[in-house]
């Protein structure tokens, strides 16, 4: 076979080595992508939820509040109501007592409630944009959850597929040159096929004798590097 052709598969085949390798990591990451999105909807949700269940309680306490304030008022009258039957000094002073005592207490608890109202009010309003985030999250996410199942499922097929493309190739590669390419993917990962760049090996930059690279460029030769060991080729990047 002649080398230009050769060089072609070899450059295939290094497309495939690299479509692997990529499908292969997306095996890692695909997962971690699907597990970040569901985990932003999670915990908008909660974030939600606790709001809710906050504004509940602070309702409930509000109720509560409210009733001790209607009877702190009724206990109040009833008390002015008995000014003005009483009888004795001793009476007076109890009651006089009893009238500031409810009036401190009805202030405080007004005060109370007024800042619950305010907190409830934050939390209607927190409430409001953490349901307009989980509608906007949930829309954003399941496009792109649906997407990503989708890839994800189909990774083991894509893999098949590529491993089949790969044979194909190899069969078709000169052994020796074949035994070359695996080791020094083995030893140097997926840049395997350089361009020559300057005169120099595109990936290591050790210079080319002249004389060779006449031989690379005309196809004579399949050159690889004597520093890194990567097989070299001539393309339009190369001048
Ligand atoms: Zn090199």
């Amino acid at each position: 076979m002649v080398i230009e052709k050769e060089m072609e598969m070899l450059l295939k085949l290094q497309n495939i080595d690299y479509d692997l390798g990529e499908l292969d990591r997306s095996k890692d990451y695909l997962p971690e992508m699907i597990n970040n999105l569901e985990r932003e909807t999670e915990e908008t949700k909660k974030a939600l939820e606790a709001s809710e269940q906050e504004l509940k309680e602070q309702n409930l306490l509000h109720s509560k509040l409210d009733m001790e304030l209607a009877t702190f008022n009724q206990e109040l009258a009833k008390f002015q109501k008995q000014m003005l039957i009483i009888k004795t000094n001793k009476e007076y002073d109890a009651l006089t007592s009893e009238i500031a005592n409810r009036k401190v207490r009805i202030s405080e608890t007004e005060e109370e409630i007024l800042k619950i109202l305010t907190h409830m009010d934050d939390l209607k309003e927190k409430i409001k944009q953490y349901k307009q985030k989980l509608e906007e999250v949930e829309e954003n996410n399941a496009t792109q959850l649906v997407h990503l199942r989708e890839e994800l499922n189909s990774i083991e097929d894509k893999i098949k597929i590529k491993e089949g493309d790969r044979k194909n190739i190899t069969v078709r590669i000169d052994k020796r040159l074949l035994a070359t390419y695996e080791r020094v993917k083995r030893g140097r990962g997926n840049q395997v096929v350089v361009t020559i760049r300057k005169r120099a090996c595109g990936a290591c930059y050790k210079g080319i004798p002249p004389q060779m690279i006449q031989e690379i460029r005309k196809g004579e030769i399949i050159y690889t590097c004597d520093n890194c060991g990567r097989i070299l080729i001539w393309t339009d990047e190369s001048g």
